[in-house]
């Protein structure tokens, strides 16, 4: 990710809106210092002006004075002393002129140059005991007072409007910084209430049942509720997936339930049948002509059929735990496929094992494990025409060993992946199958604490994996998805595995 990336992301989470804030009301913390800093400034220009105004004013009070002193006492003393003043006065002016002509007009400036002007020659005029040019001084002397003091009453008038204005513009400056720090935080907290809202929308929908995948409305969204929206997404999948499971679970419990109080009504019956006929061939074998013989033999074989599928169902139904030894996974496939070996040769199949060495023990009975084995081998065997393949892989995963058998035959139906973990549930022909293998198998990995999975697409062959716990593990999740734990026994159980789960 680079670092224009990196920033977007940063900007975009909760951290990095905060931080913005943050970052916003520091900055108007600055800009306000700033704009404090510069009208200090100004009105502190402002007063300077003020007191070369007072100078102007007082330069030509004192000028006025020694006017005075000179018409009354005469002497080049007072002149020299007026003439001074005059000049500082001059001074003055020139340092205000601009600032005159700003407030007071060019005119004004140019009138009061003029009087200044007419006074220093009036004053240099005087002479004791000349009245001619005492009352010319006075007039023009009377004049520039007069101007002077109009020029520092507008000069105050100016103070005390900067002095308001400047007074007004942290108000106004707080107002903006408000009004924007009121946007932000909206804009911020529409980004975070609408994702709050489409999350409770999500909690609704799940609360009525609905897992459907989570409408974000397409919107962008800060990373940390991208990240809620998305593990709600996958809670919902989950939730989805369990739901499926319990029903499977149910449904096989309910199925468990019924066939084991069958299996045991129809057991009895067909016992007293099996002796019935074996004792009316051995006693009364020679009484019977061949076709009797032959008949009772029959109802003996078909007897001993009914028998054994009864011996399965109460298979598939039971509930207690066998004992349990730690077992190779190695041994418990490989002793099945010694027993498969001769079926394998007559179908004309290769069996390949792909069983690395030191696969983890798993916990469980040597005798159903096997079973479970040769119902896979048995039906891969008949999915797969001749020289086909079946293969057996063996992995860790987690606290579990897989064991995948594989084939390359015709396949399972999708419409008959959720059945076929069914007792009786078969697509074979009458005598072929009954249906009840699968049952069985799932049955048996259940009661070891795993969990049996199927892929298959038509046409390509079919995988069924066998998950068993490691010996002396907790049961734990294989990677990671909805199967799982000790799975228990199939009757009056609540468990979270699905048989015929596809991937
Ligand atoms: P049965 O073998 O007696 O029919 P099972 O419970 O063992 O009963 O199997 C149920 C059904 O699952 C089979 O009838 C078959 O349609 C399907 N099936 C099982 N294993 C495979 C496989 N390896 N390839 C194709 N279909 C299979």
């Amino acid at each position: 990710m680079g670092q224009a990336d990196r920033l977007r992301v940063f900007f975009n989470s909760i951290k990095g809106k905060i931080f913005t804030l943050f970052l916003v009301a520091f900055l108007a913390a600055c800009g306000l210092t700033l704009l404090n800093v510069w009208t200090l400034a100004a009105v502190r220009e402002r007063l300077h002006l003020s007191e070369r105004y007072d100078d102007l004013s007082s330069a030509i009070l004192e000028a006025r004075r020694y006017e005075k002193n000179l018409v009354i006492y005469g002497g080049g003393d007072n002149l020299r002393e007026g003439m001074a003043y005059l000049d500082r006065a001059e001074t003055a002016l020139s340092d205000l002129g601009e600032d005159i002509a700003r407030a007071a007009g060019p005119e004004a400036l140019e009138s009061f140059r003029r009087t200044l002007g007419q006074y220093r020659r009036d004053f240099a005029a005087l002479s004791p005991g000349q009245e001619d040019g005492k009352d010319g001084a006075r007039v023009s002397g009377k004049g520039l007072v007069d101007q002077a003091e109009e020029l520092i009453a507008l000069r105050r008038a100016r103070i005390h409007k900067t002095i308001f204005e400047v007074s007004l513009v942290p108000f106004a400056y707080l107002a903006i910084f408000l009004v924007f720090m009121v946007i932000l935080i909206r804009v911020i907290a529409a980004s975070l209430l609408r994702p709050l809202g489409l999350v409770r929308n999500i909690a609704e929908r799940v609360a009525k049942g609905d897992f459907s995948p989570v409408d974000d409305g397409g919107g962008r969204h800060i990373v940390e509720v991208a990240g809620l929206l998305e593990a709600l997404d996958r809670m919902a999948l989950e939730l989805a997936a369990n739901q499926e499971d319990l029903l499977q679970a149910r449904k096989m419990a309910a199925l468990g339930t019924l066939t084991a109080g069958v299996a045991h009504e129809i057991n009895n019956p067909l016992n007293n049948i099996a002796l019935s006929a074996e004792s009316l061939i051995e006693t009364h074998g020679d009484a019977l002509d061949d076709e009797a013989r032959e008949i009772a033999g029959d109802i003996l074989a078909q007897a001993d059929r009914a028998g054994e599928i009864v011996r399965n169902l109460l298979d598939f139904s039971r509930s207690e735990k066998a004992r349990f030894s730690p077992l190779d996974p190695a041994v418990v496939v490989k002793s099945s496929a010694a027993l498969f070996k001769n079926q394998l040769l007559l179908s004309g199949l290769e069996l390949r094992l792909d069983l690395p060495p030191g696969l983890p023990a798993v916990a469980g009975s040597l005798r159903h494990l096997q079973q479970v084995f040769l119902n896979l081998l048995q039906n891969a065997a008949q999915a797969t025409p001749p020289g086909g393949h079946i293969t057996v892989a063996g992995r860790v995963d987690g606290g579990f060993v897989r064991l995948a058998v594989r084939d390359d035959g015709r396949g399972i139906a999708p419409e008959n992946l959720d059945h076929i973990f069914e007792p009786f549930f078969t697509t074979k022909d009458v005598g072929q199958g009954t249906g009840l293998g699968l049952a069985v198998t799932y049955s048996i990995v259940k009661r070891h604490g795993g969990r049996i999975e199927v892929e298959s697409e038509p046409g390509k062959g079919a995988t069924f994996v066998v998950c068993l716990p490691k010996a002396g593990e907790p049961a734990a999740r294989p990677d990671g998805d909805e199967a799982g734990g000790d799975l228990g026994d199939v009757a009056g159980e609540e468990a979270d595995s699905r048989p015929g789960d596809r991937p």
